[in-house]
């Protein structure tokens, strides 16, 4: 495992190399532990430390409590969301909600499961800034490994990322982009210090032939960014001559998310209840977690199982999971059916906002009124 990751960081990194001809690899020590990292990003990943805890076995909650209480709405509080709705489409008239009459409510509530993992990656990569006098420390002291370097983490589920200059890791080296010379070619205008006359395009006159004012009868002039001089102060170590190299480590932590919503036969979509929030009627956070078990529907319980073993395939390699939460939320899902001028529609009233989804509404041109 280990020597595979090692070749594989190899190849990146000749092929950096081969893409970009600075800064060159004998700029950079030999640091145990930072092995393999690259320069000016695509660092490889740093596997953390195999966890110390293992954690196995189920939870088992009695859900039967929580379950049996089923959200229902009023006729009222349908027509309310149904106007609510309406008024926010600009051309939709309201006959319907006020002349359509609600024939029967059926109740379709559904659970979404959630699996949020919270974890902490590391990356490494040769990183450089111009020299002004900081401390160089390279070999003062074997350098901390990557996951042995302190940070301050953030509150969990609080995404954030953090850059961190590896201590006993920082070097001075000339600069490879001016070698060392603190000046490099203007960009501007390759060196020449002057550039084709813009107001005459080099020609040395105006369009009624008499000599350009501008230029004086040239066709060129000084060029302003290198004020003449045909070079500039290298942008690499800001005309220091030299940089400070050292390893930066990278650490982000990321929230990773994964949701299930388990079937009902209303006939909305699922899509529609990614908007809408939902009775919370359990939540579980700590460190590592166990599948819910017990759950009255099996769906939510098998994708608990699934997403836990999915989430400890996916993250746990790569970073570090430091904590997980899991949460069931009840989505309150009503189906409205209503007559309007002798024929029969649906809609829809879920969630905690009482969203509305009304795809067969009669009267979607203020015209269809008449
Ligand atoms: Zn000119
Ligand atoms: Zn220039
Ligand atoms: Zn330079």
């Amino acid at each position: 495992m280990q020597g595979q990751e090692k070749t594989e960081i190899t190849g990146l990194f000749v092929f950096h190399l081969a893409m970009s001809a600075a800064p060159p690899a004998s700029m950079f020590d030999t640091v145990p532990g930072y092995e393999g990292t690259l320069a000016g990003g695509g660092g490889g990943y740093l596997p953390p430390p195999m966890p110390t805890q293992l954690i196995l076995g189920q939870r088992c909650i009695d859900f039967s409590l929580l379950c049996n209480r089923i959200p229902t709405i009023s006729e009222d509080r349908a027509r309310v969301a149904l106007r609510a709705y309406v008024s926010s489409k600009c051309c939709y008239s309201s006959g319907p909600v006020d002349e359509g009459v609600i024939t029967s409510m059926e109740t379709f509530n559904t659970y979404r499961y959630r699996l949020e993992t919270f974890t902490e990656s590391r990356t490494s990569e040769w990183s450089n800034e111009p020299y002004t006098a900081q401390t160089v420390d390279a070999g003062v002291q074997p350098a901390p490994g990557p996951w042995q370097i302190a940070t301050k983490p953030p509150t969990f589920f609080q995404d954030q990322k953090q850059d961190i200059k590896v201590p006993y890791t920082s070097s001075v080296k000339n600069c490879h982009k001016c070698l060392g010379m603190g000046r490099g070619p203007c960009t501007a205008c390759a060196g020449a210090g002057n550039k084709e006359c813009s107001p005459c395009r080099g020609t040395g006159h105006n369009q009624t032939d008499d000599r350009c004012i501008h230029c004086s009868g040239r066709g060129r002039e000084n060029c302003s960014s290198c004020k003449g001089q045909g070079n500039c102060e290298c942008a690499t170590c800001r005309g220091k001559r030299q940089l400070l190299v050292f390893i930066n480590v990278s650490v982000k932590w990321t929230t990773e998310k994964d949701n299930f919503v388990a079937q009902q036969s209303s006939g909305l979509k699922i899509e529609n209840l990614e908007s809408v929030t939902g009775k919370q009627l359990f939540q579980d956070t700590q460190y590592m977690l166990y599948p819910v078990f017990g759950f009255p529907d099996v769906s939510v319980a098998q994708a608990s199982d699934r997403f836990l073993k999915e989430h400890q395939a996916k993250y746990a390699q790569t970073s570090r999971v430091l904590q997980q939460r899991q949460t069931i939320e009840l989505i309150p899902i009503t189906k409205v059916n209503y007559m309007w001028k002798g024929k029969s529609y649906v809609y829809f009233v879920y969630g905690n906002e009482f969203e509305v989804n009304a795809e067969d509404y009669p009267a979607t041109c203020c015209c269809s009124v008449m």
